[in-house]
Protein backbone atom coordinates (compact mmCIF):
# COMPACT_ATOMS: atom_id res chain seq x y z
CA UNK A 1 0.00 0.00 0.00
CA UNK A 2 1.59 2.99 -0.78
CA UNK A 3 1.35 6.02 2.04
CA UNK A 4 2.26 9.31 0.77
CA UNK A 5 5.48 11.12 1.83
CA UNK A 6 4.37 14.01 4.34
CA UNK A 7 5.49 17.21 2.32
CA UNK A 8 6.31 19.19 5.22
CA UNK A 9 10.18 19.75 5.00
CA UNK A 10 9.36 20.23 1.71
CA UNK A 11 6.80 21.93 1.92
CA UNK A 12 8.83 24.88 4.74
CA UNK A 13 11.45 25.02 2.19
CA UNK A 14 8.98 25.82 -0.96
CA UNK A 15 6.95 28.62 1.45
CA UNK A 16 9.71 30.28 1.88
CA UNK A 17 11.09 30.51 -2.02
CA UNK A 18 7.29 31.04 -3.21
CA UNK A 19 6.86 33.62 -1.17
CA UNK A 20 9.94 35.59 -1.76
CA UNK A 21 8.93 34.90 -5.36
CA UNK A 22 5.63 36.82 -4.74
CA UNK A 23 7.30 40.11 -3.19
CA UNK A 24 8.97 40.19 -6.84
CA UNK A 25 5.59 38.97 -8.49
CA UNK A 26 3.07 40.48 -6.22
CA UNK A 27 2.06 44.42 -6.19
CA UNK A 28 0.55 44.16 -2.81
CA UNK A 29 2.14 42.87 0.44
CA UNK A 30 2.35 39.15 1.02
CA UNK A 31 0.25 37.08 3.70
CA UNK A 32 2.59 34.54 4.74
CA UNK A 33 0.87 31.34 3.63
CA UNK A 34 0.13 28.74 6.02
CA UNK A 35 1.85 25.30 4.98
CA UNK A 36 -1.70 24.25 4.51
CA UNK A 37 -1.57 26.65 1.89
CA UNK A 38 0.55 23.95 0.13
CA UNK A 39 -1.66 21.24 -0.02
CA UNK A 40 -1.66 18.59 -2.25
CA UNK A 41 -5.63 18.21 -3.73
CA UNK A 42 -6.32 14.56 -4.09
CA UNK A 43 -8.49 13.29 -6.97
CA UNK A 44 -12.15 13.83 -4.93
CA UNK A 45 -11.15 17.50 -4.88
CA UNK A 46 -10.78 17.63 -0.78
CA UNK A 47 -7.41 19.12 0.13
CA UNK A 48 -4.57 17.87 2.61
CA UNK A 49 -3.07 19.59 4.96
CA UNK A 50 0.45 18.18 3.88
CA UNK A 51 1.06 17.29 7.69
CA UNK A 52 -0.27 13.61 7.35
CA UNK A 53 0.30 11.43 4.75
CA UNK A 54 -2.58 11.64 2.16
CA UNK A 55 -3.80 8.60 0.31
CA UNK A 56 -5.63 10.39 -2.87
CA UNK A 57 -7.32 8.41 -5.31
CA UNK A 58 -5.96 8.47 -8.64
CA UNK A 59 -7.97 7.99 -11.45
CA UNK A 60 -7.43 4.26 -12.72
CA UNK A 61 -4.68 3.82 -15.24
CA UNK A 62 -6.24 3.34 -18.34
CA UNK A 63 -3.86 2.23 -20.86
CA UNK A 64 -2.65 -1.54 -21.73
CA UNK A 65 0.87 -0.60 -21.01
CA UNK A 66 -0.19 -0.25 -17.33
CA UNK A 67 0.77 -3.20 -14.93
CA UNK A 68 -2.53 -2.22 -12.93
CA UNK A 69 -0.49 -2.04 -10.37
CA UNK A 70 1.04 1.56 -9.91
CA UNK A 71 0.07 3.01 -6.28
CA UNK A 72 -1.91 6.47 -6.13
CA UNK A 73 0.50 9.18 -6.72
CA UNK A 74 2.51 7.22 -9.71
CA UNK A 75 1.26 8.30 -13.05
CA UNK A 76 -0.81 6.00 -15.32
CA UNK A 77 -0.09 5.51 -18.54
CA UNK A 78 -0.51 7.96 -21.62
CA UNK A 79 -3.59 6.12 -24.03
CA UNK A 80 -2.29 4.66 -26.73
CA UNK A 81 0.82 5.75 -26.14
CA UNK A 82 1.09 8.61 -28.15
CA UNK A 83 2.06 11.92 -25.86
CA UNK A 84 3.63 11.75 -22.58
CA UNK A 85 1.04 12.51 -19.78
CA UNK A 86 -2.13 12.20 -22.45
CA UNK A 87 -5.07 11.30 -20.05
CA UNK A 88 -8.22 10.65 -21.86
CA UNK A 89 -9.80 14.46 -22.12
CA UNK A 90 -12.96 15.08 -20.18
CA UNK A 91 -11.70 13.82 -16.71
CA UNK A 92 -10.45 15.48 -13.80
CA UNK A 93 -6.85 14.83 -14.40
CA UNK A 94 -4.47 12.76 -12.27
CA UNK A 95 -1.39 14.52 -10.12
CA UNK A 96 1.66 13.15 -9.42
CA UNK A 97 4.56 12.87 -7.13
CA UNK A 98 6.78 10.66 -8.91
CA UNK A 99 7.01 7.40 -10.33
CA UNK A 100 7.56 3.77 -9.83
CA UNK A 101 10.00 3.53 -6.67
CA UNK A 102 11.75 0.68 -8.59
CA UNK A 103 14.57 1.02 -11.05
CA UNK A 104 17.27 3.80 -10.94
CA UNK A 105 15.66 6.89 -12.52
CA UNK A 106 14.98 10.10 -11.63
CA UNK A 107 13.95 13.00 -13.17
CA UNK A 108 15.75 16.51 -13.61
CA UNK A 109 12.29 19.39 -13.77
CA UNK A 110 13.45 22.72 -14.18
CA UNK A 111 10.40 25.58 -14.27
CA UNK A 112 10.52 28.51 -16.11
CA UNK A 113 8.44 30.87 -14.43
CA UNK A 114 7.51 34.25 -16.13
CA UNK A 115 5.39 36.51 -14.55
CA UNK A 116 4.26 40.04 -15.44
CA UNK A 117 6.61 41.66 -12.79
CA UNK A 118 9.06 39.73 -14.16
CA UNK A 119 8.80 40.67 -17.20
CA UNK A 120 8.85 44.53 -15.87
CA UNK A 121 12.15 43.75 -14.01
CA UNK A 122 13.92 42.62 -17.18
CA UNK A 123 12.46 45.24 -19.54
CA UNK A 124 13.53 47.94 -16.72
CA UNK A 125 17.08 46.80 -16.51
CA UNK A 126 17.17 45.47 -13.03
CA UNK A 127 16.97 42.31 -14.14
CA UNK A 128 19.78 40.70 -16.56
CA UNK A 129 17.89 37.75 -17.52
CA UNK A 130 15.88 35.26 -16.00
CA UNK A 131 17.01 31.85 -18.53
CA UNK A 132 19.95 30.49 -16.77
CA UNK A 133 22.18 29.06 -19.84
CA UNK A 134 24.66 27.54 -17.55
CA UNK A 135 22.48 25.12 -16.73
CA UNK A 136 21.67 24.31 -19.95
CA UNK A 137 25.06 24.32 -21.05
CA UNK A 138 25.73 21.85 -18.55
CA UNK A 139 22.90 19.45 -18.88
CA UNK A 140 24.25 19.39 -22.93
CA UNK A 141 27.71 18.84 -22.18
CA UNK A 142 27.08 16.28 -20.04
CA UNK A 143 24.63 14.49 -21.87
CA UNK A 144 21.72 14.94 -18.90
CA UNK A 145 17.86 14.39 -19.53
CA UNK A 146 15.81 16.60 -18.10
CA UNK A 147 12.57 18.42 -18.66
CA UNK A 148 11.30 21.90 -18.63
CA UNK A 149 7.82 23.47 -17.56
CA UNK A 150 7.22 25.87 -19.46
CA UNK A 151 5.20 28.93 -19.18
CA UNK A 152 4.33 30.93 -22.11
CA UNK A 153 5.01 33.95 -21.64
CA UNK A 154 9.08 32.77 -20.78
CA UNK A 155 8.94 31.26 -24.08
CA UNK A 156 7.77 34.39 -25.74
CA UNK A 157 10.72 35.91 -23.96
CA UNK A 158 13.38 33.44 -24.78
CA UNK A 159 12.70 32.24 -28.39
CA UNK A 160 16.08 30.73 -29.13
CA UNK A 161 16.19 29.87 -26.05
CA UNK A 162 12.85 27.49 -26.35
CA UNK A 163 14.16 26.09 -29.59
CA UNK A 164 17.62 25.10 -28.30
CA UNK A 165 15.44 23.23 -25.30
CA UNK A 166 12.78 22.08 -28.38
CA UNK A 167 16.03 20.87 -30.72
CA UNK A 168 17.96 18.45 -27.53
CA UNK A 169 16.34 15.08 -27.74
CA UNK A 170 17.04 14.34 -24.11
CA UNK A 171 14.92 17.31 -23.01
CA UNK A 172 10.87 16.96 -22.66
CA UNK A 173 8.81 20.07 -23.08
CA UNK A 174 5.79 20.72 -20.30
CA UNK A 175 3.28 23.60 -19.41
CA UNK A 176 3.78 25.77 -16.07
CA UNK A 177 0.94 28.12 -17.51
CA UNK A 178 0.93 31.31 -19.68
CA UNK A 179 1.56 33.48 -17.06
CA UNK A 180 2.72 32.05 -13.56
CA UNK A 181 -0.76 33.22 -12.04
CA UNK A 182 -2.20 31.13 -8.86
CA UNK A 183 -4.62 28.99 -10.16
CA UNK A 184 -6.22 29.01 -5.85
CA UNK A 185 -7.25 31.63 -3.57
CA UNK A 186 -4.23 31.14 -1.42
CA UNK A 187 -0.98 31.05 -3.40
CA UNK A 188 2.27 32.93 -1.85
CA UNK A 189 0.39 36.50 -3.04
CA UNK A 190 0.62 35.17 -6.77
CA UNK A 191 -1.89 37.65 -8.91
CA UNK A 192 -5.04 35.00 -9.44
CA UNK A 193 -6.36 33.75 -12.68
CA UNK A 194 -10.14 34.09 -12.89
CA UNK A 195 -12.16 30.87 -12.93
CA UNK A 196 -13.48 31.28 -16.53
CA UNK A 197 -10.15 31.19 -17.44
CA UNK A 198 -8.28 28.57 -16.92
CA UNK A 199 -8.75 26.13 -19.40
CA UNK A 200 -7.77 28.40 -21.98
CA UNK A 201 -4.58 30.11 -20.26
CA UNK A 202 -3.60 26.33 -20.37
CA UNK A 203 -4.42 25.40 -23.82
CA UNK A 204 -2.67 28.85 -24.86
CA UNK A 205 0.47 27.61 -23.31
CA UNK A 206 0.33 23.87 -25.20
CA UNK A 207 0.07 25.86 -28.14
CA UNK A 208 2.61 28.22 -27.80
CA UNK A 209 4.97 25.26 -26.84
CA UNK A 210 3.74 22.86 -29.28
CA UNK A 211 5.34 25.39 -32.19
CA UNK A 212 8.67 24.28 -31.26
CA UNK A 213 8.54 20.70 -31.75
CA UNK A 214 11.20 18.77 -30.19
CA UNK A 215 9.20 16.15 -27.37
CA UNK A 216 6.38 17.45 -26.69
CA UNK A 217 4.25 16.28 -23.70
CA UNK A 218 1.05 16.41 -21.80
CA UNK A 219 2.57 17.07 -18.44
CA UNK A 220 1.44 20.57 -16.66
CA UNK A 221 2.93 21.54 -13.23
CA UNK A 222 0.90 24.54 -11.02
CA UNK A 223 2.34 27.93 -10.23
CA UNK A 224 3.56 27.34 -6.23
CA UNK A 225 2.12 23.34 -6.56
CA UNK A 226 -1.01 25.11 -5.45
CA UNK A 227 -4.05 23.12 -6.81
CA UNK A 228 -7.52 22.47 -5.54
CA UNK A 229 -10.44 21.00 -7.21
CA UNK A 230 -11.97 23.82 -9.10
CA UNK A 231 -8.20 24.39 -10.73
CA UNK A 232 -7.92 20.59 -11.34
CA UNK A 233 -11.86 20.43 -12.90
CA UNK A 234 -10.50 23.12 -15.30
CA UNK A 235 -7.90 21.11 -16.98
CA UNK A 236 -9.96 18.62 -17.56
CA UNK A 237 -10.82 19.14 -21.25
CA UNK A 238 -6.83 18.71 -21.72
CA UNK A 239 -6.25 15.77 -21.54
CA UNK A 240 -3.33 16.29 -18.64
CA UNK A 241 -1.32 15.23 -16.08
CA UNK A 242 -0.42 17.12 -13.40
CA UNK A 243 3.13 17.10 -11.73
CA UNK A 244 3.71 18.00 -8.26
CA UNK A 245 7.15 16.32 -7.63
CA UNK A 246 8.49 14.70 -4.50
CA UNK A 247 11.71 16.78 -4.16
CA UNK A 248 11.78 20.49 -3.67
CA UNK A 249 15.20 21.66 -4.38
CA UNK A 250 14.34 25.41 -2.84
CA UNK A 251 16.33 26.90 -5.15
CA UNK A 252 14.35 30.23 -6.10
CA UNK A 253 16.25 33.00 -3.76
CA UNK A 254 18.81 30.50 -2.62
CA UNK A 255 21.99 32.07 -1.11
CA UNK A 256 23.98 29.46 -1.64
CA UNK A 257 24.70 26.36 -3.30
CA UNK A 258 24.43 24.10 -0.65
CA UNK A 259 21.35 23.97 0.80
CA UNK A 260 19.82 23.40 -2.90
CA UNK A 261 22.04 20.40 -3.41
CA UNK A 262 20.98 19.19 -0.03
CA UNK A 263 17.27 19.71 0.03
CA UNK A 264 17.58 17.89 -3.72
CA UNK A 265 19.32 14.68 -2.85
CA UNK A 266 18.22 13.93 0.98
CA UNK A 267 15.07 12.91 0.49
CA UNK A 268 15.56 11.03 -3.40
CA UNK A 269 14.80 7.93 -3.93
CA UNK A 270 14.37 5.91 -7.59
CA UNK A 271 11.46 7.35 -9.11
CA UNK A 272 11.75 10.66 -7.47
CA UNK A 273 10.67 13.46 -9.29
CA UNK A 274 13.30 16.73 -8.43
CA UNK A 275 11.73 20.20 -8.52
CA UNK A 276 14.49 22.90 -9.73
CA UNK A 277 13.82 26.48 -11.52
CA UNK A 278 15.98 27.15 -15.07
CA UNK A 279 15.12 31.27 -13.91
CA UNK A 280 18.43 32.73 -13.14
CA UNK A 281 17.80 36.29 -11.51
CA UNK A 282 15.27 34.19 -9.02
CA UNK A 283 17.53 31.24 -8.78
CA UNK A 284 20.57 32.13 -9.17
CA UNK A 285 22.73 29.24 -7.76
CA UNK A 286 20.81 26.63 -9.18
CA UNK A 287 23.79 26.40 -11.92
CA UNK A 288 26.43 25.67 -9.51
CA UNK A 289 24.17 23.14 -7.50
CA UNK A 290 23.97 21.15 -10.60
CA UNK A 291 26.92 19.62 -10.65
CA UNK A 292 26.91 18.63 -6.81
CA UNK A 293 23.50 17.19 -6.94
CA UNK A 294 24.04 14.81 -10.32
CA UNK A 295 27.42 14.03 -8.17
CA UNK A 296 25.07 12.91 -5.67
CA UNK A 297 22.91 11.37 -7.69
CA UNK A 298 25.90 9.00 -9.30
CA UNK A 299 26.69 8.11 -5.71
CA UNK A 300 23.06 6.75 -4.75
CA UNK A 301 23.07 4.99 -8.33
CA UNK A 302 20.18 6.88 -9.52
CA UNK A 303 20.50 7.95 -12.87
CA UNK A 304 18.57 11.29 -14.72
CA UNK A 305 16.18 10.20 -17.36
CA UNK A 306 13.22 12.54 -19.28
CA UNK A 307 10.29 12.51 -16.89
CA UNK A 308 8.03 10.34 -19.07
CA UNK A 309 10.62 7.54 -18.59
CA UNK A 310 10.71 8.08 -14.65
CA UNK A 311 7.24 7.81 -14.47
CA UNK A 312 6.95 4.75 -16.60
CA UNK A 313 4.90 5.47 -19.72
CA UNK A 314 7.92 6.09 -21.73
ZN1 LIG B 1 6.79 28.22 -11.06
Amino acid sequence: MHVKIPRVPLVATLVAVVAAAALLAAPTPVRAPAVAGIVRATATGQTGTGQAPQTPTTPPPTSTASTGQEPPGTAPAAPGGTVPGATPPGTRPPVVDHGPRTGNKVALTFDADMTDAMRYQLRSGAVRSYANLKIIDLLERERVPATFFLTGKWVEQYPDVTRRLAGNPRFELANHTYGHLAFTPDCYGLPRIAEREMTADVARTFDVVAAYGGRQTRYFRFPGLCHDRKSLTALAPLGVTVVDGDVVSGDPFAKSWRPVVRASLDGVRPGSVIVLHVTEANAPMTDEALPHILAGLAERGLEPAPLSEVLGVG
